[in-house]
């Protein structure tokens, strides 16, 4: 360990245009070894550029000490720097007790020379140190400020050396004044550095009074819930990159020039920072002055962070306290029977077979607009069926003289069945009002007579309802309203969608029923993977023209419909198919339906929706699903269900980068398919290799490439796949040339 703290810099450009490359000696301690300072420098000097100057650093008290050995004609000898004045290229200089610094001959340090020397070390000690704390590619922090950030500034991690410490200390000696009470950290994690600028005061001043009061505020969340520091304290800060809470600070009445900030880095987004206090170090970067800085950090808000929506990176929460990134919490769910939503089952029950459930379909009004799952419910309609006998009951138990609809086709077409089905029954034929002239006719609604029955296909947040319920409100008959599939996010929305409908202002009660219920997840809120496939191949197509089978890959998801005669949206193409051709199905025995249907009726939107509904249930919970474990792909090894949990799942749940074991899993399972990739274990492969080709799944860099290799070796993966596991990256491995290239350390 060495007694000294030794690095490299460069000062200001001088006269010639040239900046002068010097390597400073920082002695911290009472006595002086010129041996060990000999040895320490010498040493240091051969792994360095010969410098043009040499400076010595202590304080005053080895004042003598250090002017002798900087004379030394056998150190002199050993120092590989240049010809010329000897006196001019070391330079000896002293700290005093109020860290004013002199020369060898008492003269104080010009103040630009100085600055150079401050943050040049003091950058040195934190990229030394690992004092940005960098994420992994698959992860991001979120501060206690509530940013989201991909790196930070942990100064902690700086203080680790004594001689280091005492240097970052020497030069917050001038804001220690006599008349200080306290040193405030904001956080308790650099309150190390505040005990050792007290002895080091004491020791070069041992008549004064100092305070030895040493307190943590607590950040941003101390600030508010114990209040400021009190005033003529000596507020150190650990990290700034907005300026935010040396700006709090000074709104808390704290004189700035007792401020001190010890490290300070531009955020992108954020506000210039202001000038509150004094910075010990500027971490910015800059391509001639400062090549060992750092890029600006990026603060994201978390709502519109885009390492959460565009990169899908986990969060890690950064603990307040210590600064220290919380263990993820990461729970990986095996999913199990149980996991299964309860409506599921008599969901599949009236649906499967009927091609009600459809993906990938785009509104003829919004083309550019995809739904990930759309349900059909006019395919529910076959005479004789189930839904025609709920219309019965309702038949039965309302009368309706009038019947609402909304505006979309399955809307109107359940409206019409329903108005046959009255006349039918020979009861008086219903008046049929859409939504839009409801809403028309002036309060009460004179051609409207009870009782009124309000028909959806489909009831999501009710939106479109509450206008029409507000319409109704003072309506004096009964109201009933009818939604064939209820799809609201969650049944606590359900609940109060229910609520908004059925309670009247006299306290009365509307009629509600609904035919189905399915829990699935906004399709805002999500891009369905058929456009992220859509959008990837596009791109592939710009680098040169697409195989058959992509081209007919991307005509079908730009077509958005299986064949020119069928329905809009896709059933039984949405997964790719096995290496023969042969499209996923499902085999006998699907875990997750009891039911009597059998399992060639099912469709592969069907097993989807399964999929999704799960998921979305899972990620609604209480603890919300964070990592699907990779073992769910040997549970359920059908292609098809494999294909439907890959897509149903969002990146961040198949990131296995977090742990070792769970990426090895993953890799094995897929370098398993890809040894025998003719073999029915291995129907989904090209599914797993788009997955992973596209960065949807994720492994560590280790194992990315064990896949590459596999995948080249495979001989009898077709060009289509080997096109596109030739676009996988991973982030590590292009972080991992970035530094190589040298382009920028730190
Ligand atoms: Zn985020």
């Amino acid at each position: 360990v060495s007694e000294f703290f030794i690095y490299e810099g460069a000062s200001a450009p001088g006269a010639s245009g040239l900046r002068e490359r010097y390597v400073l000696l920082f002695a911290p301690h009472n006595e002086f070894h010129p041996e060990q300072a000999e040895d320490a420098l010498v040493r240091f000097l051969r792994t360095v550029r010969a410098p043009d100057r040499l400076f010595f650093l202590s304080f005053e008290r080895n004042r003598s000490a250090l002017i002798e050995f900087s004379l030394r004609r056998q150190l002199r000898e050993r120092l590989p720097l240049g010809a010329g004045n000897l006196a001019e290229r070391v330079m000896c200089l002293f700290f005093d007790s109020a860290g004013c610094l002199r020369d060898g001959a008492g003269k104080e340090t010009d103040p630009v020379l100085l600055q150079f020397l401050r943050n040049d070390g003091i950058r040195t000690i934190f990229n030394s140190r690992g004092g940005m704390v960098q994420a992994r590619s698959s992860i991001h922090f979120v501060k206690p400020s509530g940013d989201h950030v991909d790196r930070f500034i942990r100064a902690a991690n700086v203080l680790q050396q004594g001689p280091e410490i005492t240097f970052i200390a020497a030069w917050i000696l001038p804001y220690l004044k006599e008349d200080t009470v306290a040193i405030y950290c904001d956080t308790a994690t650099i309150s190390c550095l505040a005990f050792c600028l007290i002895a080091l005061k004491q020791s070069l001043d041992p008549g004064i009074r100092i305070p030895l009061r040493v307190h943590s505020f607590g950040s941003y969340a101390g600030l508010t819930t114990a209040g400021p520091p009190p005033t003529r304290s000596l507020v150190l800060i650990s990290a700034s990159t907005t300026g935010r809470l040396p700006q709090q600070l000074t709104d808390h009445q704290l004189d700035s020039k007792s401020m001190v900030t010890l490290f300070r880095l531009q955020a992108i987004n954020g506000p210039k920072i202001a000038a509150h206090g004094y910075t010990l170090c500027d971490l910015d970067w800059e391509p001639e002055r400062i090549p060992k800085g750092h890029l600006p950090i990026k603060n994201e808000h978390a709502g519109t962070c885009a390492f959460c929506q565009t990169e899908r990176r986990s969060r890690i929460p950064i603990s307040p306290d210590t600064f220290i990134p919380e263990q993820a919490q990461e729970k990986f769910h095996v999913l199990t029977k149980p996991h299964r939503p309860k409506e599921v089952e008599a969901y599949l029950e009236h649906t499967v077979g009927t091609g009600v459930t459809r993906c990938h379909v785009r509104p003829i009004a919004n083309p550019a607009f995809d739904y990930e799952i759309s349900l059909d419910a006019a395919k529910l309609l076959a005479p004789g069926g189930a839904l025609e006998t709920a219309l019965m009951n309702l038949i039965e138990r309302n009368c309706p003289r009038t019947v609402i609809h909304l505006e979309d086709e399955a809307s109107v077409a359940v409206a019409t069945r329903l108005c046959e089905l009255i006349v039918a029954e020979g009861r008086p034929a219903a008046v049929m009002l859409s939504n839009r002239v409801a809403l028309q006719q002036p309060q009460g609604m004179p051609t409207a007579v009870a009782p009124i029955l309000i028909v959806t296909s489909a009831l999501v947040g009710g939106r479109r309802l509450n206008d029409l319920s507000r319409h109704v409100r003072g309506f004096a008959g009964s109201v009933e309203y009818f939604g064939v599939i209820g799809r609201a996010i969650s049944r606590a929305i359900y609940k109060e969608v229910k609520g908004n409908l059925v309670y009247r202002a006299d306290g009365t009660k509307n009629g509600f029923s609904t035919f189905l219920d399915i829990f699935l997840p906004r399709p805002e809120f999500r891009i369905s993977p058929w456009t992220s496939e859509q959008r990837f191949l596009r791109k592939l197509k710009k680098q040169g023209p697409l195989e058959p089978f992509l081209a007919a890959r991307l005509r079908l998801l730009e077509d958005g419909r299986e064949s020119v005669d069928s329905d809009p949206g896709l059933t039984n193409r949405l997964f790719w198919p096995a290496l023969d051709g042969k499209t996923l199905e499902l085999r006998e025995n699907f875990a997750f339906y009891d039911g009597d249907k059998p399992c060639s009726l099912f469709s592969q939107a069907d097993v989807y929706l399964v999929a999704v509904s799960i998921l979305h249930d899972l990620r609604m919970a209480d603890t919300p699903l964070q990592l699907l474990s990779p073992g769910n792909f040997d549970r359920f090894n059908d292609g098809i269900i494999q294909a439907a949990l890959l897509r149903a799942a969002n990146p961040a749940e198949l990131n296995f980068t977090l742990q070792d074991f769970h990426s090895d899993y993953m890799r094995d399972l897929i370098c398993f398919m890809l040894a025998e990739p003719g073999h029915v274990h291995s129907e989904a492969l090209p599914e797993f290799l788009f997955a992973w080709a596209t960065g949807h799944l994720r492994l560590t860099l280790k194992d990315h490439r064990s896949v590459s290799d596999e995948v080249t070796r495979c001989a009898a993966l077709p060009g289509y796949l080997k096109r596109i596991c030739q676009q996988a990256s991973h982030p590590d491995a292009r972080a991992e040339a970035f530094a190589q290239s040298g382009a920028l350390s730190g």
